[in-house]
């Protein structure tokens, strides 16, 4: 008999005035009893609409049936099948817009924490089951994967599983691109970053970091004198976008990108043995609705801010962060200033910002996104105390590539153009996905991507080069 209870087992979390001074996780996992429980709640539909929301058609009953017999190495062998990294994706899924906005458990109350219980199996197996996998059979070809983040770490994997020799080139000096730089720890600990890269090196994955891609050596180079035979770009969307107001030069102003990489990558105001800096501010202001900000905002609240405001344009309802992360930050005193928009900013004697000024909006007709658009409210606007801001108001593709290499077809946007299912680019050995193709998505879609254009850069070689 299934569990007929309304609502979700909570997740064991930290306390919000504990936690808001820490760096640690937040969120603590399920038990083994929660977990059972939370799964006698899934009716094992035959229709599994479940599945049609999630990105990469995980088996969402099969998984959770596995969980009801206890057979939680078999639960996350079903989830492997289709996903690579379930311990991040438990995480940091949206999952209240894609598997469980289709939950039939949610018509009448809470849908079935699918996501928690995701993040269960995969913690359950990290934690249980310590021997490598077996190194496959060299197949005797070698593709190369630009791009450390999830896409890449997706690619690299599959490759090497299928027997090809991989090599990831990473810009920076630390493998996991926005896992490991943009999402705080107290998010994603880093910890589950580093199994995954241990996982793929003992796959045999080579990861060279250090090294810009287009800059260090070109992607002709790669080819030509490396000798390898097909290329996977996941270079991401990390350039970080300005509104363009008065007063954004100021000292004190900058992006979420800048103010997390320092933190989380760099240690910046995190203790003894790092020489990064990093401004503390007193008063702090966050531009912008999603993830990015929801991570900011809450960072600042961690390194001893009096104040944090998160500025939005549009209503709480319209916030694109995960929900709970909405939650969370409310919880830890984040201050929502919904319905403003800063439209200037004023600096001190020294050039440092110390207000920022913030038109009133109110919602008007939907746009095309088919959310209700910010019109400001004319002639009404305020004045907030800010001596440091950050700015999280969307990125675009990271440019080195597309402006280092001929032949690809550049969208207006930025991004590289793909086959929708084969991740094909213009050129026909180079194969791209994540970011770098959407513009700044999520994980599970870079993911997808990454895998996808493995199994069709092997497709690909095996014609080419049987
Ligand atoms: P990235 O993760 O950006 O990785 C790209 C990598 O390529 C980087 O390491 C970069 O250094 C490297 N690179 C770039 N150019 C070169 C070059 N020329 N040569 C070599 N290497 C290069 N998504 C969610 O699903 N849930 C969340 O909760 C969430 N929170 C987020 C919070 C923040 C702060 C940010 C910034 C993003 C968040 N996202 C979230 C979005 C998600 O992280 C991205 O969609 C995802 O990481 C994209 O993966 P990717 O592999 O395409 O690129
Ligand atoms: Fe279980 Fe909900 Fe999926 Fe039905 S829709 S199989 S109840 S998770």
């Amino acid at each position: 008999m299934p569990n007929m209870r309304m609502d979700k087992n909570p997740m064991p979390s930290q306390d919000p005035n504990v936690r808001n001074k820490n760096f640690e996780e937040v969120a603590l996992g399920y038990t083994e009893e929660q977990a059972i429980d939370e799964a006698q709640r899934c009716l094992n539909c035959p229709k599994h609409p479940c599945m049609d929301g999630c990105p990469v058609q995980i088996s969402i009953p099969e998984f959770i049936q596995k969980i009801v017999e206890k057979d939680f190495e078999g639960a996350y062998q079903v989830i492997n099948r289709s996903s690579s990294l379930p311990a991040v994706c438990g995480r940091v899924c949206p999952q209240e817009r894609q598997c469980e906005s289709k939950c039939i458990r949610g018509i009448k109350g809470e849908p079935v924490a699918i996501g928690r219980l995701e993040r269960f199996v995969a913690d359950w197996h990290n934690k249980n089951v310590t021997e490598a996998p077996a190194k496959p059979e060299p197949n005797g070809h070698k593709c190369a994967v630009i791009g450390c983040g999830p896409s890449g770490l997706a690619c690299a994997s599959d490759l090497a599983k299928k027997g090809y020799e991989v090599t990831i080139y990473e810009a920076l000096h630390t493998p996991g691109g926005v896992l490991a730089y943009g999402i705080p720890e107290f998010r994603l600990p880093k910890a589950i970053v580093q199994k995954e890269v241990d996982g793929l090196k003992a796959l045999g994955v080579k990861i060279e970091t250090n090294v810009v891609i287009g800059k260090s050596i070109t992607i002709d180079e790669l080819f030509d004198e490396f000798g390898y035979e097909a290329v996977f770009v996941g270079s991401g969307a990390g350039l970080p976008r300005f509104m363009n107001i008065p007063g954004e030069n100021l000292i004190g102003v900058m992006s979420s990108n800048e103010y997390l990489t320092r933190i989380n990558l760099m240690g910046a105001g995190r203790g003894q043995g790092f020489d990064t800096p990093v401004l503390k501010g007193k008063n702090v202001v966050v531009c912008g609705g999603g993830n990015t900000a929801m991570d900011s905002a809450r960072t600042a609240k961690r390194m001893g801010a009096e104040t944090v405001t998160l500025v939005y344009r549009r209503s709480v309802n319209e916030l694109p962060a995960r929900a709970e992360e909405v939650h969370h930050a409310m919880e830890e005193g984040i201050d929502f200033h919904v319905l403003h928009n800063p439209i200037e900013y004023i600096g001190d004697e020294n050039g440092r910002v110390k207000e920022a000024i913030l038109q009133v909006m109110e919602l008007g007709e939907p746009d095309a996104s088919g959310r209700r658009s910010p019109v400001p409210v004319e002639g009404q606007t305020e004045t907030i105390p800010a001596d440091l801001v950050n700015v999280a108001i969307g990125v675009s593709p990271n440019p080195i590539i597309p402006s280092t290499f001929k032949g690809l077809e550049i969208s207006r946007r930025g991004t590289i153009v793909v086959g929708e299912e084969t991740m094909q680019s213009a050129v026909s050995d180079v194969f791209a996905g994540g970011d770098i193709v959407r513009g700044g998505a999520t994980v599970i879609l870079a993911m997808g991507d990454g895998r996808r254009a493995a199994a069709n850069m092997d497709e690909y070689l095996k014609g080419v080069n049987p």
